[in-house]
């Protein structure tokens, strides 16, 4: 099969849909793949790189939409929804529910188009969607510390304070995906952690895995309000599935928190957890509010596209191999989770939340 790795066009979107090494899989079975120059430059892939790797470079985005398999990251733009025809698979992020005209463009191609983020796992969850959690979390710990910062309004504390003098609190809210990540880091940089759930069995798991470097919580409003008064940083990183995050703290708590304490709100994409936040970006990161300063980055990853690329690679890869080998149709009927990724398929939408959201037939 003819795979076509084109150069992402959204703004400020710097990762690639194949890394060379996911080309080189792809070649060693028996595939062509054909890459758009300087697809992978904002990562530091090189042309030689995938060249190396055994891909044809191309030097327009048509080339390698010419191909049987597009594999992308973000949402096809409209120029790109009219590149793609009938008889073509796109693999790549889609998040249709809140994009119609996408969404129609797409259903008007004819093409096969599967999202990563709906794809399912054996072990339960969204396993394409896990890495980017992951990033997210373990960068929130990151970017709190930059914010605590007192040249960014923050209370001027370094996490793992030093010998003599306390360390940071850190209360992170949630304890999924990205909440272990972040205890993971912000144990790691010897910081004071309280981590919360709702779920009393992921509590256990947490507690068995950080032993006595957490202290876990059951999450209850009270708890809630206790900790933020006393933490320098809170991070979260809640999602009830399928709907918007709880808003844990509102603007009134604010003024009983410390003077220069950070909230990061992972959860922003999903509305935010925090009754003040609002969707910030990459160029201006945080906004104070009362005197508390706040990160709300909806898409945290793309601050570290190269980290992000690789991380993305591990787990499309078996299924960009399963596509090109036996054909989408037959790669979707062989694995039922592959098949919950359908989007799009012969001018409908094939995925019913999407369709529901969007107004349209299913
Ligand atoms: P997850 O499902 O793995 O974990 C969420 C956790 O929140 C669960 O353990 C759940 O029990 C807990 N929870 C629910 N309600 C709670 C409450 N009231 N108090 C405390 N805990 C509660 O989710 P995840 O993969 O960690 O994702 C978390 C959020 O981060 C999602 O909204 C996701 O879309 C978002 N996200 C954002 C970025 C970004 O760039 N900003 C990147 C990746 C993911």
């Amino acid at each position: 099969m003819k795979i076509g790795v084109p150069k992402e066009i959204k703004k400020r979107e710097f990762r690639v849909g194949m890394t060379p090494s996911s080309v080189r899989e792809a070649v060693r079975l028996g595939h062509e793949v054909v890459v758009e120059t300087n697809a992978g430059a904002g990562v530091d892939l090189t042309n030689d790189d995938y060249i190396e790797a055994g891909a044809t470079i191309v030097e327009r985005a048509e080339e390698a939409f010419e191909a049987d398999l597009i594999v992308k990251v973000k949402e096809p733009q409209l120029p790109e929804c009219a590149r793609l025809t009938k008889g073509q698979t796109l693999f790549t992020y889609l998040h249709l529910a809140a994009d119609k005209p996408q969404a129609e463009a797409l259903m008007a191609s004819g093409c096969t188009a599967i999202a990563y983020e709906t794809v399912t796992g054996n072990h339960g969850g969204l396993p394409l969607l896990r890495p980017m959690s992951e990033v997210a979390g373990r960068m929130s710990v990151q970017v709190g510390a930059w914010a605590l910062e007192a040249s960014q309004g923050g209370r001027g504390v370094l996490l793992g304070g030093v010998p003599g003098v306390s360390a940071a609190n850190v209360v992170i809210l949630g304890g999924g995906v990205s909440g272990f990540n972040a205890a993971q880091m912000a144990v790691g940089a010897h910081a004071d952690v309280e981590l919360f759930d709702v779920n009393l069995m992921r509590l256990e798991e947490l507690d068995a895995l950080f032993k006595n470097q957490v202290q876990t919580v059951f999450s209850n409003p009270t708890a809630v309000y206790e900790a933020i008064t006393r933490a320098d940083l809170v991070i979260g990183a809640v999602l009830v599935p399928g709907g918007k995050a709880p808003k844990l703290v509102t603007r009134d708590m604010l003024k009983d928190m410390k003077k220069g304490a950070v909230l990061v709100d992972i959860a922003i994409d999903q509305g935010g957890c925090f009754e003040t936040s609002k969707p910030t970006t990459h160029d201006e990161p945080i906004y104070e509010v009362d005197g508390v300063v706040h990160y709300c980055v909806a898409n945290m990853p793309g601050a570290v596209p190269r980290t992000s690329t690789f991380a993305l690679n591990n787990v499309t890869l078996p299924h960009t191999l399963s596509i090109a080998n036996n054909g989408a149709v037959e790669a979707m009927r062989r694995d039922p989770h592959l098949l919950n990724g359908l989007n799009v398929m012969d001018g409908k939408i094939t995925y019913e939340a999407v369709a529901r959201d969007l107004d349209l037939e299913y």
